[in-house]
């Protein structure tokens, strides 16, 4: 086992006799002691092994303790070795030189050996001290910096999870796009700079993918998120640097484009997106094509909150919708106008029921071929007690942006059915009669409507083959599995199902077979003989061939003609209506043309 001694010391004299008696003194109370007996020596010696204690001689040949002492002090290693000065019998200590140099003690000859003992001790103790607090110190730096840098990680780590958070908060999970909050809180501040620097060159556009709820529907919604994704891709891309995308919701998407030079400039912006759009999307085996549908507001300083540029916006887009899809339509304040009456169309529709200023016409279809009646299509009218006599584009379109429409769909549905009680009490109706009626799209794909309309026929005790519905191609193409089931429910029961518009609404026709049809009816555009003539006619002819492969009724629209009757009796079409054979009459107009064909 090593001895474990008290200290290491070393003494520095060059009287051996001196040297011998310290030594000794020491060594008997466990200190281990090295002697040198050179002050040059003393320095390497004190370099080399580090002892706990140096008792300097102060009177030495050479370098005297003093010297010594301040090279000691001015190495490094040995800086903070304590020096204890020892005297000579024949020279007193220079006290102030000997705490200046560094020295921490004196030991003045002769010396007692306890003094020296205690003295050695005392400084002994003081260095352990000192050193037991420069370790305590050291490793208390070491644990602080330690704390730092995890304090610092986990600052950091909270910092990224807080960003994330707001990411989170202001960005849509599916896309990636901005969100709601963040396009609203972006588009204000656009707002305020605008009105601070009499500035409005920004443009808002509100694009809305057109027949998304069909991809949803027949092929699952992760393959209608993927579509969704694909598509936020190609838009973003078609964007000025700067511009924000967001996605506003299901299939919506906005965007903020700053600096922008004229209506010209996002106008092409809005054609290219479309251009991009339509082109085919590859996701998992389905190839898709889509449009979108654009609706554009330029900047203006009438604007003073964002929301108000999102309602013109999309009021914008719908009204892109209503001209067929697939194209942009930039805000006008004429339809700032329409979306301020929007509330008191509705308002007053709901009393225009109550006060009875609704009425029906009906359109007689005929047979081609024989000319014979075959229907008449209810189409409605408004009295306006100030606007006048009010046609269905006047209000029907803000209509069916709001629930209103089911009540004047029900109203007119009502009114047929009491209708065609009448006659069928009166006997007046030929075998195949049916009057149609025109359903709002977004009408049709509501829950209980087909439930509601056998409710109707019944307590009409109406025969269902006697009713018709009409709803668009446009329509049918938005609608969802209700619409779908709603068509095959109604069909089932005999009512006569109709697809309005035929021909405008990009319908695949290999989709035609899924759903429960009776009539197709071909769009006025196909049948009027114009400038597109002879495109109008291959497109009649190959809506009428296919609808006869599948044991579908076609019905012409718009006949204005005696030409066209031939044409469209020429391709094949079964029925037709239009001015040239009857405007549309009122009840009881229509009644006494009913009572002359049974005649
Ligand atoms: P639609 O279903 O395509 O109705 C045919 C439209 O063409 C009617 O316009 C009719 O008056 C018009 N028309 C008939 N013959 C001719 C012709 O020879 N030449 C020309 N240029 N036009 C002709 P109307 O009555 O203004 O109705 C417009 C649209 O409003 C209808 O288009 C239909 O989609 C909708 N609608 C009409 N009545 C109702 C209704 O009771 N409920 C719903 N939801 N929609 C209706
Ligand atoms: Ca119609
Ligand atoms: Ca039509």
């Amino acid at each position: 086992m090593v001895q474990q001694h008290s200290g290491d010391i070393l003494i520095v004299d060059d009287t051996p006799d001196n040297l011998r008696v310290l030594s000794n003194l020491l060594a008997e109370r466990q200190y281990k002691v090295r002697r040198v007996v050179s002050s040059r020596l003393a320095l390497t010696v004190a370099q080399e092994a580090q002892p706990d204690l140096i008792l300097l001689d102060i009177k030495m040949p050479e370098l005297d303790g003093y010297q010594v002492c301040e090279y000691l002090k001015l190495n490094e290693a040995t800086a903070d070795i304590p020096v204890i000065f020892l005297s000579a019998l024949d020279a007193p200590i220079d006290k102030v030189r000997a705490f200046t140099v560094g020295g921490v003690d004196f030991i003045a000859k002769p010396f007692s050996p306890e003094e020296v003992l205690v003295r050695i001790d005392t400084q002994l103790r003081l260095r352990r001290a000192t050193q037991a607090l420069q370790t305590i110190n050291a490793e208390l730096e070491a644990r602080v910096r330690q704390r730092t840098i995890q304090l610092e990680q986990e600052i950091t780590e909270r910092r990224r999870a807080q960003e994330e958070l707001l990411h989170r908060a202001l960005h849509d999970d599916l896309t990636g796009l901005a969100n709601r909050t963040l396009l609203l809180k972006r588009l204000q501040g656009v707002l305020t700079q605008a009105q601070a620097r009499q500035q409005s060159n920004y443009a808002v556009l509100f694009l809305d993918c057109d027949r998304f709820k069909l991809v949803n529907d027949s092929l699952g919604h992760s393959t209608g998120d993927k579509l969704l994704i694909a598509i936020s891709g190609r838009i973003d891309a078609c964007l000025p640097a700067g511009a924000t995308l967001a996605r506003f919701g299901g299939d919506e998407f906005i965007a903020l484009i700053e600096r922008v030079e004229d209506a010209e400039a996002i106008a092409q912006v809005a054609e290219r997106i479309q251009r991009e759009v339509r082109s085919p999307f590859q996701l998992e085996q389905y190839e898709f094509s889509t449009s979108i549908s654009i609706g554009i507001v330029l900047g203006h300083p009438r604007y003073e909150a964002a929301e108000h540029i999102l309602r013109d916006a999309d009021a914008a887009m719908y009204q892109a919708k209503a001209a067929g899809k697939g194209g942009y339509h930039i805000f006008s304040t004429d339809l700032h106008q329409s979306v301020h009456n929007h509330f008191s169309v509705e308002v007053a529709l709901r009393t225009a029921i109550e006060a009875n200023e609704l009425q029906l016409k009906f359109q007689p279809i005929v047979e081609l071929a024989s000319g014979q009646l075959q229907g008449f299509e209810a189409l409605l009218r408004w009295h306006h007690p100030e606007r006048g006599f009010l046609l269905p584009k006047a209000f029907l379109p803000i209509a069916e942006t709001s629930q209103i429409i089911e009540q004047v769909d029900f109203w007119v549905l009502e009114r047929v059915c009491r209708t065609l009680a009448s006659w069928q009490v009166e006997a007046i109706l030929p075998s195949s009669f049916a009057v149609s009626v025109n359903i709002s799209a977004t009408h049709f794909a509501t829950v209980d409507f087909a439930e509601r309309v056998i409710q109707l026929l019944k307590s009409y005790n109406v025969d269902s083959r006697r009713l018709g519905i009409e709803i668009t191609e446009h329509g049918l193409m938005m609608q969802s599995a209700v619409a779908v089931q709603a068509l095959e429910q109604l069909h089932q029961q005999g009512i006569q199902i109709a697809i309005d518009d035929f021909g405008t609404g990009y319908s695949s026709l290999s989709y035609l077979h899924q759903y429960a049809i009776d009539v197709l009816k071909i769009d006025r555009s196909f049948v009027q003989q114009n400038h597109l003539r002879q495109q109008s006619t291959e497109i009649s002819k190959a809506i009428i061939s296919l609808a006869s492969a599948l044991d579908i009724k076609t019905v012409a629209e718009g006949v204005e003609t005696a030409a066209e009757r031939d044409i469209l009796l020429h391709l094949g079409a079964q029925c037709a209506q239009g001015n040239f054979f009857s405007e549309p009459l009122d009840a009881a107009a229509a009644q006494t043309l009913l009572k002359a064909q049974v005649q």
